[in-house]
């Protein structure tokens, strides 16, 4: 039996409708799971190492990363999974599921769960509509992550791997720069998934630096002058961090012009060392 008829009959057997408002687009394409799971971590540090799933759904991914990793947890929104997940996932013994809100999860408290692991990997087929708010979770967090490999829209992809200057960068991609590189390691089709989304997928890895690309004196602050840099993108750097950070003018022009050499810059023009360097004249000043 196909994996795709599968899946449709345990759906039935539960009476379960995929919910879109959820991002309910499980994978049916079992080669497309593995070599997610795989590009998560070398084999010899996964046998030895942990990893988060988010969003394990109906399980075709939590599967593979049980075979690879000594210890998954999984945190799942909906409980109606439960019954599903018994059944799908019943006979593996190195798995931890959790139901409850990724966005509202301690993640310190869920890996204290895993015990005394010391390498921690996240891997998910991310639900689309909160791509963004899960990776800054992630990479703001205190746990340091030894990687992250999502998968995600091909346009999210696009806009979360690029670089200052590029097209596509944002405050999501500045900031996501600060913790590790971001590359796309390879795509996926909407045949791969049951129901079909209307558009393409990227599977992306974030690896994180060893060494820090900026030293900022306060993290948030720099978090927030990227976020009021790309927040008006109309508007010149100094305008933007002015108003949305309650800076007087002349100051923001100030700081902006002796970290960048020009007053008129735009923060797509910026990387994250710049910005970091900003928000550490701010913290001077304020
Ligand atoms: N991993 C499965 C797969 O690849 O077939 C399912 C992936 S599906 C795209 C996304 C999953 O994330 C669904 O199971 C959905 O219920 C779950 N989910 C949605 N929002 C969530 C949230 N805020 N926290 C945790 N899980 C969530």
């Amino acid at each position: 039996m196909s994996n795709l008829l599968q899946i449709k009959k345990i759906l039935a057997k539960y009476n379960k409708i995929p919910k879109k408002s959820l991002g309910q687009n499980f994978l049916v394409d079992l080669g497309v799971a593995k070599r997610t799971a795989e590009a998560c971590a070398p084999p010899v540090f996964a046998r030895e190492a942990s990893v988060l799933e988010i969003g394990p759904g109906l399980g075709i991914l939590t599967r593979e990363l049980c075979q690879l990793f000594k210890k998954v947890t999984a945190v799942e929104i909906d409980k109606a999974f439960e019954p599903v997940l018994k059944e799908t996932l019943g006979d593996l013994h190195n798995l931890d599921i959790v139901f409850n809100d990724i966005l509202e999860t301690d993640l310190n408290n869920l890996l204290e769960r895993s015990g005394q692991i010391k390498k921690i990997y996240i891997c998910a087929n991310l639900p689309y509509y909160i791509t963004t708010p899960v990776i800054l979770k992630l990479v703001k967090s205190p746990v340091k992550f030894d990687g992250i490999t999502v998968m995600v829209q091909k346009e999210a992809a696009d806009k979360l791997c690029s670089k200052a200057g590029e097209k596509n960068y944002n405050a999501a991609a500045a900031i996501i720069n600060y913790y590790g590189t971001a590359e796309k390691i390879f795509g996926v089709n909407q045949s791969s998934f049951y129901p079909q989304p209307k558009v393409l997928s990227s599977v992306i890895k974030i690896t994180p630096r060893e060494i820090p690309l900026a030293n900022p004196q306060n993290e948030a602050l720099t978090y927030k002058v990227i976020e009021a840099a790309f927040s008006q993108r109309r508007k010149t750097l100094a305008n933007a961090i002015s108003s949305g950070l309650n800076l007087k003018k002349e100051e923001a022009a100030d700081i902006v012009k002796k970290v960048t050499g020009r007053e008129n810059i735009r923060g797509e023009e910026l990387d994250v060392k710049a910005f970091s360097d900003i928000s550490n004249l701010i913290s001077f000043i304020n």
